[in-house]
């Protein structure tokens, strides 16, 4: 694959040309591309919810379902830089990086070295009047476990440690693989992996608490910064942009040595569980289902379903053990400050209002915004997403999935305060004169936060477009299915 140097104007042009030459099925591409017309939307072009059926046979290749809308859809040549996004959703199908082996390990390296410095130097250090405690930030996790917080530990461990070495390793295992000759062994396993690691690798956010905890003891003591502190930032930012580098659809096409071909006559222009149908959600190819609406991808084998099975209630059920353990979460201290013997409970919404009593309003607004506004926010939309899917209000699908995609990406920024909590456990160790230990609240956010989480990912967001699809069904003579993928 070539590099393509272009402005962001030069690539709307080169999409729309090579979009133009696709549909005339003249431009010869790097992969196999489908004769007829690829019914997928170039960026900042308008979102239709009544796309145009195509019932017309494509060639069986490179057609992809719309993750959160299913609709069918033939995927155009892409060049370094650009993405294909659903014509009806706006979802993205598919992205293509320049050099995507290459730089996908160059960061992937580049990250764990990263990693392996931020856990071998001095984090932290602090001092208060003459009594010093120096922090590694792997204490973040073992000092939680000393105090007694074993399953707060365990996920501060998982998510800002163990998860992204397991995902760096993954990624340097499976692009060394696609640079030689012959595959290395486990490469698909270790490749499927890959997608369901990354929600909760939380490096980034383990940044934020740790400034946030930096401002909040900024003026009580003196805090000096170590070596793993700007490593440690590194280490984030390179997980980071590892993550964005891989092109799943490339890793994909070159790990199988190209694309199987699509069911036997796939129709564009329409849901795919209209046609026994179901897109993987790992490397995108298209599947047959049973006829119980199940099935397995015979690319890398994962599940497919035409719907998540009981979506709808296991998103309930999540929903309210996070809405119940929400009440303890914040009428409990979340940590205990202990300063000149004295302790002191400090609940989330008390830790908001001294520090805006304080003056310190701008980490007021984030400890708000994430450890309040984000979880109820998030619970709210996601409860009426539950309550919409079945019924499907008048409000348009496209304006539903677009809050669906916001409550997914801000989930995860509602452990800062817990990462607030464990950096402040271990760090402030200075016995009786000042000291921070956690509460029982810290666990019981911690784990509104990954209920939540769970919940988002076991809705299905093409249940939202259902009743359009349906219609669209009806009116080309395909089978019709109700919100739980079943044919009625
Ligand atoms: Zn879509
Ligand atoms: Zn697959």
């Amino acid at each position: 694959m070539q590099r393509c140097l272009v402005t962001s104007h030069d690539r709307a042009q080169l999409f729309a040309k090579h979009f133009g030459f696709c549909l005339l099925g003249r431009r010869p591409t790097p992969v196999p591309s489908p004769i007829h017309g690829p019914l997928v939307r170039l960026r900042n072009t308008p979102i239709s919810e009544h796309p145009a059926p195509e019932h017309h046979p494509t060639s069986r290749r490179r057609l992809r379902a719309c993750h959160e809308c299913d609709w069918v859809m033939a995927l155009p040549p892409l060049q370094p830089g650009q993405q294909a996004c659903c014509i009806r959703c706006g979802g993205v199908l598919a992205k293509r990086n320049s050099l995507p082996v290459q730089r996908c390990l160059a960061l992937a390296v580049s990250a764990s070295i990263a990693l392996i410095a931020a856990i071998s130097f001095p984090f932290i250090r602090f001092s208060v009047r003459g009594i010093g405690n120096q922090i590694e930030v792997t204490q973040t996790a073992t000092e939680m476990l000393a105090q007694h917080q074993p399953i707060v530990a365990l996920m501060v461990l998982m998510a800002v440690f163990v998860l992204p070495a397991l995902y760096l390793m993954a990624a340097i295992w499976v692009q060394i693989s696609l640079l030689l000759p012959h595959r290395l062994p486990w490469s698909r396993t270790i490749a499927r992996m890959l997608g369901h690691i990354t929600p909760w690798m939380m490096a980034d956010v383990f940044i934020v608490g740790t400034m946030v905890s930096l401002i909040k003891i900024a003026g009580l003591a003196e805090v000096s910064l170590g070596v793993s502190f700007w490593a440690f930032i590194a280490y984030a930012l390179l997980l980071l942009a590892t993550t964005l580098s891989l092109d799943s659809d490339w890793l994909w096409f070159s790990l199988s040595g190209g694309e199987p071909s699509a069911p036997e006559g796939i129709h564009t222009g329409a849901t795919a569980a209209s046609q026994n149908l179901a897109g993987c959600h790992t490397c995108g190819l298209i599947g047959r289902l049973d006829e119980h609406g199940h099935g397995s991808c015979e690319r890398c084998g994962e599940k497919l379903h035409a719907r998540k099975p009981r979506s709808l209630q296991y998103s309930w059920a999540l929903l309210l053990t996070a809405a119940v353990l929400y009440i303890p979460a914040n009428l409990y201290p979340i940590m205990y400050t202990t300063s000149l013997g004295s302790s002191d409970p400090n609940t989330i919404i008390g830790g908001v209002i001294y520090l805006a009593s304080h003056g310190s309003w701008p980490v007021a607004i984030v400890i708000f915004v994430a450890s309040v506004l984000v979880p109820i926010g998030k619970m709210l939309a996601l409860a009426w997403l539950c309550l919409v899917a079945p019924r499907a209000p008048g409000m348009r699908s496209s304006t539903r999935t677009r809050l669906y995609r916001l409550t997914e990406f801000i989930g995860r920024w509602s452990m800062v305060d817990v990462f607030v909590v464990a950096i402040l456990t271990a760090l402030i160790r200075a016995g009786a004169l000042m000291s921070v230990s956690p509460g029982p609240a810290a666990l019981a956010f911690a784990c509104v936060v990954i209920l939540t989480m769970v919940a988002a990912m076991c809705f299905d967001p093409r249940l939202l477009w259902d009743e359009v699809s349906s219609a669209k069904i009806k009116g080309s003579d395909a089978s019709i299915y109700d919100n739980q993928g079943r044919t009625p």
